[in-house]
């Protein structure tokens, strides 16, 4: 029997709005401005992943982090398993690592890891894309490019939720955000971000999350437009151990 599992964020405040964690045979995606904590989240997920749950009958598996801007630091690792006192070495040795360079590149390693997933049943637990729209916005750059890119985009976020469901993965996705620079600058600080993708994205995740950065290094996260989730928002720490509260 396969049972559904949540993989913990380092943050109980977070874990709590999100409804327990990062569930598996779902998307969750996390969006927002640069340095607001996404890839340093990504990086605590590769480390909770491994973690036995003894009330979720989770054994802990391995991770594959497809990387697209070049962020994935095994450096960080280390402190995080520490955290969690498990062994550095083998944590690393549990995520596999790939880069994608361009939107064919990222579909051929989804293609890959489909095999890998399908070779070794119940062997991976958590499958990351760091950042998932970093490759189309360079590949598809023109307004008349767009549908295009959005037709890719679908049939891309269709393959990881199978993927997700068959073989009970948690999917992480982090995301850039476009601000409304319409708004006059006093305002600017309060905007609301809004997270790209538009409609596909937004149709095929399960749950998003929007960071933010607020007054004197305070961080924020908050559920977004979510069908079963409360839209609550709480804080939470970045530190040498990765995602805290
Ligand atoms: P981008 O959109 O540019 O990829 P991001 O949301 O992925 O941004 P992260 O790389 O997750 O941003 O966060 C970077 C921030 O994390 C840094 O500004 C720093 O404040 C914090 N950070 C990174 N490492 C540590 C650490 N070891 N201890 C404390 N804070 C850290
Ligand atoms: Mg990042």
């Amino acid at each position: 029997r396969r049972h559904i599992f949540q993989l913990t964020t380092g943050s109980k405040n977070i874990n709590a709005i999100l409804g327990g964690g990062i569930e598996s045979m779902a998307i969750t995606e996390v969006f927002g401005e640069s340095r607001s904590g996404k890839t340093q989240l990504a990086h605590t997920l590769c480390v909770t992943a491994q973690l036995p749950n003894e009330a979720q009958e989770y054994q802990g598996g391995k991770v594959m982090f497809i990387d697209t801007e070049s962020t994935f630091r095994p450096d960080r690792i280390k402190p995080i398993a520490d955290r969690f006192e498990l062994d550095s070495s083998g944590v690393l040795e549990n995520i596999l690592c790939a880069r994608a360079y361009n939107s064919e590149q990222l579909y051929e390693l989804l293609t890959s890891a489909g095999n890998v997933f399908h070779k070794d049943p119940g062997m991976f637990k958590l499958l990351i894309i760091d950042s998932i729209m970093a490759p189309f916005r360079v590949d598809f750059i023109g307004a008349g490019e767009m549908s295009e890119r959005q037709t890719k985009l679908g049939l891309m976020l269709s393959k990881l939720q199978k993927m997700s469901e068959e073989y009970n993965i948690a999917v992480f996705l982090t995301n850039q955000i476009t601000t409304d620079m319409s708004q006059p600058l006093t305002l600017l600080n309060n905007a609301e971000v809004k997270p790209i993708g538009g409609n596909v994205l937004a149709h095929a995740t399960t749950t998003r999350m929007v960071l933010k950065r607020g007054q004197f290094q305070e961080r924020i996260a908050k559920i977004y437009g979510s069908p079963n989730l409360e839209e609550q928002e709480t804080k939470f720490d970045i530190t040498l151990g990765g995602i805290t509260d």
